[in-house]
Parts: structure tokens; sequence; C-alpha cells
């Protein structure tokens, strides 16, 4: 499915969350404010508020989107999995104002649609007998299945912003919280050092608090219970991964946004010419070096093509007896390749986007080195501090 141009995905844990809010509305919650419902109708009425429900986080990821994409920012896809939902765009913002915007537009979504639900729910009541109601619960009663779904949706939208402006990051509350350390100090990774920091205590919480209700106390406003503790330990365990990692990350991109292709490539490699046989090349090469692409070399080192060796392994043996080097190659036009200035955050992103383990690199169109994915992780052991927090300058 596509939205705005931006691919929607939904994972398979959906389904979990899913089936738990219907059954935990058509249950638990209807049958308490409409003991008269007949169970179609709860039934019924649970499954589209779960379903209106992915379309309000579906709403609040898009606003994220459109916002990431307004700031020049390229919005790979979002996907709906068992946390919701997760823009997933192609990079940080580089300003602090742009990251503000974008965090803080998904929770104004929410509120928006929160208080239209809130609204629509109740507007027109007044022709319900006043005097009749007494209690909340008989004002509960008395309404009908599509005002019942627009009050569940309007409170469980205003929880959802409430829950995403807890500054904890990486939610939205924390993102805006580093937004504004960011801006303060002008220095990003010290902002999201303490933004994750905060992250982490807060998810520390709610493995705790997960912990004490699932040993069967209550807990103010939360209550207690088995299934709910575990739900809020797993939340919590969760955002704890996700702010150490975002941390790391943000260290390896600020450490390898500095570092040149040229520092790093590997410029002991072997070529071959386009008429070796290719069964030479796989007894002779690649069964005696880990190298696992072979740039083909014409004349005055001109790279003619590059040989890899999950092409190899796909041929026939009788393929792999007559072809040449050349008929093997893959030719430039089909190679993704980097400039030795370029950095090596940039071709650490191809690599990635691209699901490839190496590039050559090439200089006035001859082949001077060759970077792979190993090479910058070996890069990143010997030059980052063991944390990954200091990284030597070389
Ligand atoms: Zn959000």
């Amino acid at each position: 499915m596509r939205i705005a141009g931006i691919d929607i995905t939904v994972d398979w844990s959906l389904l979990i969350i899913f089936l738990l809010i219907v059954w935990g509305l058509a249950a638990g919650v209807f049958p308490q404010w409409h003991p008269a419902w007949p169970p179609m109708t709860a039934w019924l009425t649970a499954i589209a508020a779960a379903v209106l429900f992915f379309a309000s986080v579906l709403a609040h990821e898009l606003s994220h989107s459109l916002v990431a994409r307004a700031y020049g920012i390229r919005v790979r896809r979002i996907m709906l999995y068992i946390f919701g939902g997760m823009a997933q765009i192609e990079h940080e913002p580089g300003r602090w104002g742009a990251e503000l915007w974008m965090a803080i537009v998904g929770p104004i979504t929410s509120i928006a649609i929160g208080f239209l639900c809130l609204s629509l729910g109740v507007a027109g009541i007044t022709h319900v007998n006043v005097t009749r109601i007494t209690s909340l619960e008989h004002a509960l009663v008395a309404l009908d299945p599509a005002r019942t779904l627009l009050l569940w949706l309007g409170q469980i939208n205003l929880m959802l912003a409430i829950f995403n402006l807890i500054p904890a990051f990486p939610l939205d509350g924390g993102r805006v919280l580093r937004a504004i350390l960011w801006g303060a100090t002008h220095d990003l990774r010290r902002a999201t050092r303490w933004a994750s920091a905060l992250g982490q205590a807060f998810a520390g919480l709610l493995i705790g608090t997960g912990i004490v209700m699932v040993l069967g106390f209550s807990v103010p406003i939360l209550g207690g219970g088995l299934i709910n503790g575990m739900w809020l330990a797993f939340i919590g365990w969760y955002l704890n991964n996700a702010a150490r990692m975002s941390y790391r990350q943000l260290l390896t991109q600020q450490i390898l946004q500095d570092v040149p292709v040229s520092q790093l490539m590997l410029t002991h490699f072997e070529v071959v010419p386009p008429q070796l046989p290719l069964e030479t090349l796989i007894d002779g090469y690649m069964l005696r070096s880990d190298q696992r692409a072979y740039p083909v070399i014409g004349e005055e080192e001109r790279l003619l093509g590059v040989v890899f060796q999950r092409d190899v392994e796909r041929l026939t043996p009788a393929q792999r007896r007559t072809m040449t080097v050349r008929e093997a190659m893959r030719p430039p036009g089909q190679i993704t390749v980097a400039q030795p200035t370029e950095t090596v955050l940039k071709v650490l992103d191809v690599l990635a986007q691209r699901d490839i383990s190496q590039v050559p690199v090439l200089e006035n169109g001859r082949i001077v080195g060759l970077v792979r994915r190993a090479d910058i992780l070996r890069w990143l052991a010997l030059h980052a501090g063991p944390d990954g927090a200091k990284p030597a300058r070389s």
C-alpha cells in the first residue's frame, strides 16, 4: 500500500496487538459500558475500533513522514507492528529545528484526532433526556455503538499522545528534548547522550513497574495483573534497547562522517584480466582467499567489470568450465562504485541500501581500492574506544 508516495507495510506482529484490542474491547470494556448490547454488536464495534485505532497510528506516523519530507529527508517506508508504528527515514535531521518539528507533529496529530473523535462522540447529545441521567454509567449506557467507538478512539489517541510526549528518547517527547538540548548546547552527541540516559531510566521504571504488577501488586493508574505487567515490562525492554542503540548508531555515524574512503579502503587485492578462464579464477583465486569480488582490468588499468562470488555460485558446473571472466563479470553500469574522497558514512549507507558487501573505489575510471563492510567494522574496532565512545583521530 502507498500513501502520498510512501510505502506502508504491516508486520505480522501487528495481528497480536490487534486481536488483544478487539478481545479486550468486545469481552471486557463494552459489556461493562453496555450490558444490554448483543455480543455481535460488541464484537463488530470492537473490530471497527481496532481498525480505526491503527488508522490513527498511521496518521501519526504519516505526519512525522510528511514533515521529514518537507525538510528534504527521504522516507523509506512506514511500518505498522506490535509497538504501533514506525517511520523509517533515510537519515536523521541535520538541524535541531527540523528534529523538533518532526518529533512534535506526531503527538499534535494524535491530540487533534483525539479531540475530534471526542467532540464528534458527544455532539448533538442534547436530545437525550438529561433528567434521566443520574450518573456517568447511565450516560454511557445511553450511547449508541458509533458514539461509544468515537469516545474510546478519542481517549486512546489522547493517551497515545501523552505516552509519546514522555521525554524518554527515542519516544517523540525524548526527541523533542534532544532537539532542545541540541539547540541549547550545539552538541548533538551530548544532547543524545542525555536524552538516551533519560530514555533508559524511564525504560527501567517501566520494567520495574511491570515486574511489581506481575508479582501481584496493584499500581496507581495502571492497576495490576500478569498480562498488563508483562506487557509493560516488554515495552520497557524494547525502549531500553532502542535508546542504547540510537546512541551507539549516532556515535558510529559521527565517527564515519569525517573519514574519507581512501583512509580505510583495501589497496592490496587481486585483479584479473578479461580473457582469464573462469575456472582459473575459481581454483587459483577464489578458493585461496577471502576476497569475494574480483575487479576485471583492461588496458591502462581501466575497470571493465567485476566478478562477484555470489554470481559465480549460481552458475552450473558446465558454465564454470567453459566461461571466461569477461562473460561472468558485471559491467560498470551494473556496479555501485565509490570515490576515494567520499565519506565512509555515505558508502556504509549505500552498502545497507543495496544489501551488498563491497564496492570498488574508482578514480578517473581506474580502480584504486575496494571497500568492504568488514573493513569498515574493523576500522571502527581499531579507532573507536571499547565502548565506542571516544574515537581517536588519526
Ligand atoms: Zn511519533
